[in-house]
C-alpha cells in the first residue's frame, strides 16, 4: 500500500479527506504516493496561519532566519540519496539528473541562508546637515508560491528560501504530478523546528485551489512558475487585488550555430540542451538555427548522435532520457510530432512512442529532429516541452539572429561560435532572459538572476541577490541626529 502524504498548515499535518495518485511516469503500475487533496477552505486556513505567524517570523533576525534554512539544508543533504530517488520514480528524469536538482536545492538553502547575514541596502550622503539617510528591507507579508512539475525540487526551493529569508510566510502549491520532492522540502523545515505556520503546503488541483489562494485576504503576492495559458489567468485573477506578481512561464528556446563554432562541441551542447531531462526544461533547446555553410553537415551529426541516445527508467544506469511526466504531456508531444510531420514532412529520427518491454508501462517517446522547419510554422513557434528539436537554416549570422528573435518568447538563448564579434551581438542582440555562449542552453546556476523577457515572465527575476526584490520593500530612513 503507498504511503499518503498529508497537507501540512499551521504546523500540523492535514490528512482527511480523498487523496490523488502520484504515478511513476517510467511504470504506471507504481504509485509512489497518495497525496490528501486540499480543499478551499484549508488553502483559507493556510492563509491565515500564515498570517498569524507573520509578525514571530518577520520580527526575528534575518541571520536567526537563516540558522532554519541551514538545518533544512543538512537534513536534505543527509536524505540526499532517497530523495533524489523519488524525485526519478515521481518526475521520471534520470537518477543523476534528479540528484543534480537536489544538490541545487541544498545550495540554494544555504546561498539565502547567508543572505540573512547580507540582505545589502542603501546608505546615502544627505544633501543637509546632520542627516542619515538609509534603508532597510521588509517582509512584504504572506506569499502564495505556485510550483511546476518539471523541476520538483529547485523551483519549490527558490522561491520558498527567498521568501523566507526575508521574513515572509508562505504557503505552496505544487503541481500534482510530483509533489512528493517539495513535500520532503515541508518535512524537512518541519524536523528543523521552524515556527508553526511559517511554511504551510497544500496539495490538489491548481484548477480548483488556484483561486482560493490568489483571492485569499492575508495574501499579499504570488509567485507561478507553469505554463503561458495559467500564468496568464493568475495575473489577472491577482491583478484584481493588485497582488504583488512574478511569472516565469514557458519558451521556444533558440540555439544559433555558426558556421565558426566548434562543430563538435555545437553538436553535444545542442542535443544535450534539446533532449536531456526529456526535454521537460523550460530553457530546453527547441530551435537550431544553422547557418547555410554548414547546415548538412550539422544535421546528419545531430541525427546521428540522436539516435545514439538511450530512452528508459532513468533509475537504471546508462540511461540518457526518461519518459514524459505523465499521459497528457505524452500526448502534446506525439501531438506537435504530428503537426511537424505535416508542416515539415516526416522527422530525420525518432517521432513514435516507445512500446515493447520495458516501454509498455511508461511514457517514453523518441527524441524526434526535424529540419528544415521554418518561421511560419507551428513548431517554431509553439513550445512543446518535450524531445522534439527543429532545425531551421539561415542564410548568415543575422539571418540567423533575426529569426532566433522571431517568437512571442524570450526565455533562454544560445549561441554556439568561435567570433568574438558574433558573440558579444548576440549577448547584445538575442532576446532572451538568459543566453549561453558555447555551452547548451540549458542549464543554470542559482547564484545570478534568473527569468526570461517577452512573453516568457512578468516581474522581478528569481534567483542570486535579485531574488530578494520580489519578496522585500525597501523602506526609506531619514535621521536627524
Ligand atoms: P501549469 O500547468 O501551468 O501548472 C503550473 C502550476 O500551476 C501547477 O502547480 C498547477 O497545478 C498550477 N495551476 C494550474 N491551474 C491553475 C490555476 N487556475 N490557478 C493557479 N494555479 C494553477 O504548468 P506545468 O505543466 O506544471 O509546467 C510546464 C510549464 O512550465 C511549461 O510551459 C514550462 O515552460 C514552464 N516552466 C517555466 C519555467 C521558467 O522558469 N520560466 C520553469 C519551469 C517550467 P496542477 O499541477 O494541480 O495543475
Amino acid at each position: 500500500m503507498p504511503q499518503t502524504f498529508p497537507n501540512y498548515i499551521n504546523g500540523e499535518w492535514v490528512s482527511a479527506g480523498p487523496t490523488f495518485e502520484n504515478i511513476n511516469p517510467a511504470n504506471t503500475k507504481e504509485v509512489v504516493g497518495l497525496f490528501v487533496k486540499a480543499t478551499a477552505a484549508d488553502v483559507a486556513r493556510a492563509a491565515d496561519a500564515a498570517q498569524e505567524a507573520l509578525p514571530g517570523w518577520s520580527n526575528l533576525t534575518a541571520p536567526a532566519r537563516g540558522a532554519f534554512l541551514f538545518k533544512a539544508a543538512d537534513l536534505l543533504d543527509q536524505r540526499f540519496d532517497s530523495i533524489a530517488a523519488e524525485m526519478t520514480r515521481e518526475e521520471g528524469k534520470t537518477l543523476p539528473e534528479a540528484k543534480g536538482e537536489v544538490r541545487r536545492a541544498i545550495n540554494i538553502l544555504r546561498y539565502f541562508g547567508g543572505e540573512g547575514s547580507r540582505q545589502p541596502g542603501f546608505l546615502v550622503p544627505s544633501e543637509r546637515d546632520r542627516v542619515h539617510m538609509f534603508t532597510i528591507r521588509k517582509a512584504i507579508g504572506v506569499v502564495g508560491l505556485i510550483t511546476p512539475w518539471n523541476f520538483p525540487i529547485a523551483i519549490p526551493v527558490w522561491k520558498l528560501a527567498p521568501a523566507l529569508i526575508a521574513g515572509n510566510t508562505v504557503i505552496m502549491k505544487p503541481a500534482s504530478a510530483s509533489p512528493l520532492s517539495s513535500w520532503r522540502v515541508m518535512e524537512a523545515f518541519h524536523d528543523a523546528g521552524l515556527p508553526k505556520g511559517v511554511f504551510n503546503f497544500v496539495c490538489g488541483s491548481g484548477g480548483e485551489l488556484g483561486s482560493a489562494l490568489i483571492n485569499a485576504a492575508p495574501v499579499k503576492a504570488i509567485s507561478f512558475t507553469g505554463s503561458v495559458e495559467v500564468g496568464q489567468w493568475v495575473h489577472a485573477e491577482a491583478s484584481k487585488r493588485r497582488l504583488r506578481i512574478q511569472l516565469e512561464m514557458g519558451g521556444k528556446n533558440p540555439t544559433i550555430v555558426c558556421a565558426d563554432a566548434d562543430f563538435n562541441s555545437a553538436v553535444e551542447n545542442v542535443v544535450n540542451a534539446s533532449f536531456f531531462s526529456t526535454g521537460q526544461k523550460c530553457t530546453a533547446t527547441s530551435r537550431a538555427i544553422v547557418e547555410e555553410a554548414i547546415y548538412d553537415k550539422f544535421v546528419a551529426a545531430v541525427v546521428e548522435r540522436t539516435k545514439k541516445l538511450k530512452v528508459g527508467d532513468g533509475m537504471q544506469p546508462g540511461i540518457d532520457i526518461g519518459p514524459a511526466v505523465d499521459a497528457g504531456q505524452l500526448q502534446v508531444d506525439l501531438d506537435y510530432i504530428d503537426i511537424a510531420t505535416k508542416e515539415c514532412g516526416a522527422p530525420l529520427c525518432g517521432g513514435k512512442r516507445l512500446t515493447g518491454p520495458g516501454y509498455d508501462d511508461g511514457f517514453f517517446v523518441e527524441p524526434t529532429v526535424f529540419a528544415d522547419v521554418t518561421e511560419g510554422m507551428r513548431i517554431a513557434q509553439e513550445e512543446v516541452f518535450g524531445p522534439v528539436l527543429a532545425i531551421m537554416k539561415a542564410k548568415d549570422f543575422p539571418d540567423a539572429l533575426r529569426i532566433a528573435n522571431n517568437t512571442p518568447f524570450g526565455l533562454s538563448a544560445s549561441i554556439q561560435t568561435t567570433n568574438l564579434s558574433r558573440a558579444f551581438e548576440a549577448v547584445y542582440g538575442m532576446e532572451a532572459g538568459l543566453l549561453t555562449v558555447n555551452l547548451p542552453s540549458a542549464g543554470v546556476e542559482y547564484q545570478l538572476p534568473f527569468g526570461g523577457s517577452k512573453d516568457s515572465s512578468f516581474g522581478p527575476k528569481e534567483q542570486g541577490p535579485a531574488a530578494l526584490e520580489f519578496y522585500s520593500d525597501f523602506k526609506t530612513i531619514y535621521l536627524k541626529y
